[in-house]
C-alpha cells in the first residue's frame, strides 16, 4: 500500500484529521455571521437554531460541516478558516497543562484515528 506524505501533518494533526468538524454541533451567537454588523462567518453556510443562535450547516445534527474540505482522516481543510466561528477557534487539541482535550480524542476515535498523546509543557507534569 502506498502512502502519501502530507506536509505539516506531523506538526499539526488536524491536517490529517477533521474529526471534530464531523462530530459536534457548531453553534454560536448569531451576530458572528456576516449578515450582522461586524460578523464574519458566511451566513449562507449557517442555519438558524434559535432567535439568537446559529449553527454551521451540516453540524445540526452533526454529520459534517459544510465548510470542511477534503477527506476525513486523510487530508482536510476549513474553507472558511479565517472566518470560522468562535467554537472552532476555541477548540484546542491540548489543554494548557499539555493533556489532550478528551473531546478531540473522542472525535478522532469516532473515525478510527489513534488518540493524540499528551505533550510536554514547560513547568507542567502532565
Ligand atoms: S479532532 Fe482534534 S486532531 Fe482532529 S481536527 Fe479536531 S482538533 Fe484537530
Ligand atoms: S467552520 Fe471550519 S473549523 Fe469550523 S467546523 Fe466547519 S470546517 Fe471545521
Amino acid at each position: 500500500m502506498s502512502s502519501v506524505e502530507i506536509p505539516g501533518a506531523a506538526q499539526n494533526p488536524c491536517i490529517s484529521c477533521g474529526a471534530c468538524c464531523a462530530r459536534f454541533r457548531v453553534s454560536f451567537y448569531w451576530g458572528e455571521a456576516d449578515d450582522a454588523p461586524g460578523g464574519i462567518v458566511p451566513a449562507a453556510l449557517t442555519e438558524q437554531l434559535t432567535p439568537l443562535r446559529r449553527a454551521m450547516r451540516g453540524t445540526n445534527p452533526p454529520q459534517r460541516c459544510v465548510a470542511l474540505q477534503g477527506e476525513l482522516g486523510q487530508c482536510v481543510g476549513c474553507s472558511i478558516y479565517e472566518q470560522r466561528p468562535t467554537p472552532c477557534r476555541e477548540f484546542e487539541m491540548w489543554e494548557p497543562d499539555g493533556s489532550v482535550n478528551p473531546r478531540c480524542n473522542e472525535a478522532r476515535a469516532g473515525i478510527g484515528l489513534p488518540p493524540l498523546a499528551a505533550r510536554t509543557v514547560a513547568g507542567s507534569t502532565a
